[in-house]
């Protein structure tokens, strides 16, 4: 039996930018840090606007035959990158605790759910539907590939949120350029990297660069759609930039989540789950639990278990000690923001049931878990995402009124209920505006269930067959059967 030769990476080189199958240096280079010890990373390319017209013709280039191969043919290179990938994983996961200050054990996780994505994208066809047939004619809905795709990934997530991209543009038969976050850009070209010698030259490139390498591509007259994810801000920057051009965009931005929990919860049953929901990875996850609405007839008892079990259970550290659950804060930019959330909590007086502190004295950018006692719903720490580890708890009193204040911004990506009620849970549930809402759980995703915002978290979806199907332009066909008998 013929033994297949795998990339093996070298997670401390970088030789420039991967284009049309190549490594291209960069005359200049830029490195990021590793927040968990604030020094210096790689040397990483620095792409510069002809390195992206470079990459732009080749990925249109390569478009004229990937678009033209077959399902199978796709899915089968798709699976082999997902074994290229678990093959390197436990390099890919040290680099991605290193870059992003990530938990050993979320990058774990992170890996897990990139190789199961890539896996499930690989049997997901978007198929041709009959619309209506006769004896005359036929009319289809079919898909058709939409050419050069363009992919924004943010830093918190660079490989699941990276390739979640990737995977769908390939599947559907559009060639794709993935520009990493300036502040995560290792572990993308690392992927990128491996996917060098699996899928031909020109279908899945990979550029870092810094601030302008964005704008450049949402403006590119060759890029046909941009798939981004991050702040609510740059996706506003990116819709009006892609409009310039009418160019397809799919935004998946920012969320403040609200989790309802009702009176009649069992609460040791359901606050690991929720206090782990509220903190991991620092609270730099979108969809986190961001406002956690509590019943009044059981708001002292779980507040009070939620601090016990988070004090217990939580650890603050660096990513690769052991146990450590909240790493520090990604960059500095990111770390003054929740500084800044931690000092307005104080500032305004609200109680703290938590008080966690944020740890300025140590090096890196640590924050420990902080719950905010019943804050007013105006408060900057209920309306604003804080994306660090502090949560607000905040008193209930009716299902209608819950709600509301739960629907009451312009945010929908999550959100949650939990009760032993399941009718009274769903029933709840189904007036919630966001993206994705769950009964007794949060922040469950699947590669084959679509996910995205309302409001101000986004637009579009992604993953699912709904998603893949943001890759591609719609055409009615019609088909006349008899005309010529
Ligand atoms: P960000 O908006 O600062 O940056 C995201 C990406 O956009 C980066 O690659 C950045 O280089 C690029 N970029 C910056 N300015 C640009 C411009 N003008 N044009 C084009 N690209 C530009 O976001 P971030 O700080 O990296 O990520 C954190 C935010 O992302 C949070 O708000 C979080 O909620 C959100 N997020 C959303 C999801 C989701 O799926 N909905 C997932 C993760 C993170």
């Amino acid at each position: 039996m013929a033994v297949i030769s795998r990339p093996v990476i070298d997670i401390k080189s970088y030789k420039g930018n991967i284009i049309n199958g190549k490594f291209v240096p960069t005359a200049k280079t830029r490195h990021s840090i590793d927040p968990a010890t604030e020094q210096p990373l790689f040397p990483a390319p620095l792409a510069t606007r002809e390195d992206l017209d470079a990459a732009v013709k080749h990925a249109s280039d390569a478009f004229k035959t990937w678009s033209q191969t077959t399902f199978e043919e796709r899915a089968k290179l798709m699976l082999e990158y997902a074994d290229a990938i678990e093959e390197n994983r436990e390099e890919l996961e040290k680099l991605d605790t290193m870059e992003s200050g990530k938990p050993a054990i979320v990058s774990k996780n992170e890996f897990n759910l990139t190789i199961q994505w890539l896996r499930t994208f690989a049997t997901m066809e978007l198929k041709d539907e009959i619309l209506d047939e006769n004896d005359e004619r036929t009319v289809y809905s079919t898909h058709r590939p939409l050419g050069v795709c363009g992919a924004i990934v943010p830093w918190n997530w660079p490989a699941l949120l990276g390739l979640g991209k990737v995977g769908p543009a390939l599947m559907t038969g559009n060639t794709i350029i993935m520009k990493p976050s300036p502040y995560t850009p290792y572990t993308d070209l690392k992927l990128c990297e491996i996917a060098m010698s699996i899928f031909p030259p020109g279908v899945f490139q990979a550029l870092s660069g810094d601030d302008s390498l964005g704008p450049w591509m949402t403006e590119h007259p060759d890029i046909k759609l941009i798939t981004f994810t991050g702040s609510v801000r740059t996706g506003k920057l990116v819709a009006a930039s892609c409009s310039k051009t009418l160019k397809r965009c799919v935004l998946e931005l920012g969320g403040n989540d609200a989790l309802i929990v009702c009176e009649d919860v069992d609460i040791p049953k359901c606050l690991p789950k929720i206090a782990t929901m509220s903190f991991i990875n620092s609270g730099q996850i979108c969809m986190l639990a961001k406002r956690i609405y509590v019943h009044e007839g059981i708001y002292d008892k779980f507040r009070d278990a939620m601090v016990e079990f988070t004090k217990e259970n939580i650890k603050t550290g660096g990513g690769f000690e052991p146990g450590v659950l909240v790493g520090p804060i990604q960059n500095k930019m990111q770390y003054d923001l929740v500084k800044d959330m931690y000092q307005d909590v104080k500032k305004s007086g609200y109680q703290v049931a938590l008080d966690g502190k944020v740890l300025e004295s140590t090096t890196g950018y640590f924050a420990e878990p902080a719950i905010v006692d019943n804050p007013p719903d105006d408060s900057r720490i209920v309306v604003e995402e804080p994306f660090g580890p502090i949560v607000p708890l905040l008193k209930w009193s009716s299902d209608d009124e819950v709600i509301d204040r739960a629907n009451s911004l312009n945010l929908g990506l999550g959100a949650s209920v939990w009760s032993k009620d399941l009718s009274r849970a769903e029933k709840m549930a189904r007036k919630l505006s966001a993206g994705s809402v769950w009964v007794n759980s949060h922040f469950d995703v699947a590669p084959n269930v679509p996910f995205g915002g309302t409001k101000e978290s986004g637009l579009g979806r992604e993953w699912g067959i709904e998603g893949f199907k943001q890759f591609t332009d719609h055409t009615s066909l019609w088909v006349w059967k008899k005309i010529f008998e």
